[in-house]
């Protein structure tokens, strides 16, 4: 039964977040209200709600952070509540403030608890008193440089410089020795002023082999306050969690009963309501000990690997903040919360781990995830959806869940092997080997764990993928042998594709070259063909047999374990890379001899149909018509040389087909 007091909910989020809030509610039976920006009008979550409203252009700050905009969409969409999801306005007092003003619920802490752990320096002085463990260092009111260089020796190196106000990462320095002091804090106060308008920050002791180690906890209205358990969130880059998992490796009972301890406490002491989570920095060398672990923060909101604890508890925690905003009081007592084997997950993100895992937009051409026992996949776009570059480039989160650590890391390993994105790079081949790499999986690691195995991770150029780009041509082939088939009205030849349909029959040498651009490097494949048909090869690898490749418009994907390479007909390339001004340009690939021209001036021709024959270094290399068009000028004879780059003829464009 759902919670009584509500029966629709406002999701004042996007993505993967407004899709699995959804999910929760629908089931509750709560009318679901999404609300949108303009890149987002046609976007899952949308599609997923029974109704949505428009909330502003793209930027989040004039749309998903227009407290007043939210505010009119819940009123004229009648929502009881507000759930603020994570990120953008989900720590955020104003916000839960207005909901109240307008009569509506948050589904949330109260204000003043979320303003109360705002700031990190205020939340650490609180702790304090609670009793709590906080990270040695400074947290007070003086900001002075002198000051601050002076208590970062006090501490002593090496000190993390923090933004009070910081969040995601942002406006944090390490800072390793004495003379680097100025220009880190320099750089923290910069970025903090930036990212959340106020320079202030606070000074910790670094803490050695760092584990990142939290606590998911629980509050009622009634006084009642209790601990799901811990999740790792070691795996970091740039501060920013990578892999969590629960329970953490190494942590006994007794330290999970004290750390659990240590978190309710810290919620008791600000009037602590719904769900939180507070985050303690433990040092993980030589093994967790009890007087090793340090309160952090604690973040006022469901978080990014809450599955994880979904997972080992088998609680929905989404019902939870429902029913908890509504007034009931927490359905388990401690000694009921269950850790029933290990789970782990895995943010897979839109991004380029060789090229410093910067961020890479665009269409989702394909999109696929497998399903199984003990795999969750927490999505906010499909196939066909674009990854624009106004929000967080989260693609999905994966779930593994196994009755042993090596078991959801195998599964989640497998799961990631077993993902097709295409489009936008992707960081599941990284996550993949993250998942087996055998310091993580003997829990000997720490929050440097990524950046000092970058290289067996592959997060560094890997160069083109040979075999990838040689399968790439293979599916190219395949494609244009099936289209000019279909377009002569005959079932295409698929075991020698190239040749199928030509009457042209070359004598003596059967092997080809076809010059494509890979990832954008010009490429010259080679085709053999053999009895048992045609073998590609690029730079002396043949097309790899396990690779996923998708063909879109004039390009294929090729995916193979992990990688994508794009390989695109450097003929068909022309027109796309600006190089005739009408597209019709044919350039020869490479030095050589015209073997054969195959169509006269004024013929009609088909994208993909042979032109020419070149023959380079005892090899055919064809050229193809770069568009569909009548052929406007022949530049060569048959028998003449070539330079590389001559022109060969010139295609000119017939927007529609005017034959019958
Ligand atoms: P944690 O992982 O500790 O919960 P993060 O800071 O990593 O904390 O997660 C919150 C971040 O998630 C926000 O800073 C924001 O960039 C990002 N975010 C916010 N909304 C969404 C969303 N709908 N989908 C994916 N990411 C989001
Ligand atoms: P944010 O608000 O950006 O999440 P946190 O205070 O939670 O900031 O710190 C982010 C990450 O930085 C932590 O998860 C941890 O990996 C690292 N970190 C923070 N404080 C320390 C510390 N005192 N010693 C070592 N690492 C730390
Ligand atoms: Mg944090």
């Amino acid at each position: 039964m759902g919670p009584t007091m509500f029966s629709s909910v406002l999701i004042a989020n996007r993505g993967e977040i407004a899709c699995r809030i959804a999910r929760t509610a629908r089931r509750l039976g709560l009318r679901t209200i999404a609300v949108y920006s303009d890149a987002d009008a046609q976007s899952l979550h949308v599609r997923m709600c029974d109704t949505a409203h428009r909330v502003g252009p793209a930027p989040a700050s004039e749309s998903y952070l227009r407290i007043d905009a939210l505010i009119d969409a819940a009123k004229a969409s009648g929502a009881d509540c507000i759930h603020p999801g994570y990120g953008f306005l989900s720590e955020n007092a104003g916000f839960a403030e207005a909901c109240r003003d307008a009569g509506i619920v948050f589904v949330g802490p109260p204000a003043d608890a979320i303003r109360a752990m705002g700031l990190k320096d205020r939340a650490k002085a609180l702790m304090e008193k609670a009793g709590v463990p906080v990270v040695p260092g400074f947290h007070g009111d003086m900001q002075d440089p002198t000051f601050l260089k002076r208590k970062a020796f006090e501490i002593g190196y090496p000190v993390l410089i923090k933004a009070v106000a910081g969040g995601g990462g942002k406006g944090m320095r390490k800072v390793e020795r004495h003379a680097d002091f100025d220009t880190a804090l320099e750089a923290a106060k910069r970025e903090a002023t930036s990212a959340f308008g106020d320079a202030r920050v606070l000074i910790e002791k670094y803490v050695g082999s760092p584990r990142h180690i939290e606590m998911q906890v629980f509050a009622d209205r009634h006084g009642n306050v209790i601990h799901l358990n811990e999740r790792d969130c070691t795996l970091q880059r740039r501060h920013q969690k990578v892999i969590e998992e629960a329970p953490a490796p190494g942590l006994s009972a007794d330290l999970r009963a004290r750390m659990g301890q240590a978190a309710v406490a810290a919620a008791k002491a600000v009037g602590y309501e719904g769900a939180g989570t507070v985050e303690f920095i433990a040092d993980g060398a030589r093994g967790l000990k009890a007087d090793g672990f340090w309160f952090m923060e604690m973040n006022t909101r469901l978080q990014v690997e809450h599955p994880v604890t979904e997972a080992v508890t088998g609680l929905d925690l989404v019902e939870w903040q429902f029913r908890i905003s509504a007034g009931e009081a927490l359905p388990l007592a401690q000694n009921e919360v269950r850790l029933d084997g290990h789970a782990a997950e895995a943010r897979l993100y839109a991004e380029d781990p060789e090229r410093g895992f910067l961020p890479s937009t665009g269409r989702l051409i394909a999109l696929q995830f497998p399903a199984g026992e003990g795999l969750r996949i927490d999505s906010g776009v499909e196939a066909g959806d674009t990854v624009t570059p106004f929000y967080d480039p989260m693609i999905a989160k994966l779930i593994a869940h196994g009755a042993t650590r090596g078991e959801a890391l195998d599964r989640l390993a497998d799961a990631l092997d077993a993902t097709v994105v295409i489009g936008p790079r992707s960081n599941a081949g990284f996550l993949s080997r993250l998942c087996r790499a055998s310091g993580f999986r003997d829990g000997e690691f720490d929050t440097g764990f990524i950046d000092g195995h970058l290289a067996e991770l592959g997060a560094e150029p890997l160069g083109l993928d040979a075999a990838a780009a040689a399968a790439g041509v293979a599916g190219l082939l395949h494609r244009e042998a099936a289209r000019l088939a279909a377009a002569e009205g005959e079932p295409a030849a698929l075991s020698s594709p190239w040749d199928a349909t030509d009457a042209f029959q070359l004598s003596g040498a059967r092997r080809v070259t076809v010059p494509v651009l890979a990832d954008g490097e010009n490429v010259v494949a080679e085709v053999a063909y053999r009895p048992a048909g045609p073998e590609v090869t690029v730079g002396g690898a043949v097309a790899a047999p396990d690779a996923v490749t998708v063909v879109d418009g004039a390009a294929v994907y090729v995916l193979r374990q992990g990688r994508q390479t794009r390989v695109v007909l450097r003929d068909l390339a022309l027109d796309a890379s600006g190089d005739a001004g009408a597209g019709g340009l044919v350039r020869a690939p490479m030095h050589g001899k015209v073997l054969a021209i195959l169509v006269e001036k004024g013929d009609r021709v088909t994208r993909g149909q042979r032109l020419a024959i070149i023959e380079a270094m005892k090899m055919e290399h064809t050229l193809v018509a770069p568009l569909d068009g009548l052929v406007a000028e022949v530049a060569v004879a048959a028998e003449a040389q070539l330079a590389e780059g001559a022109r060969v003829m010139v295609i000119e464009a017939v927007d529609a087909p005017s034959e019958k």
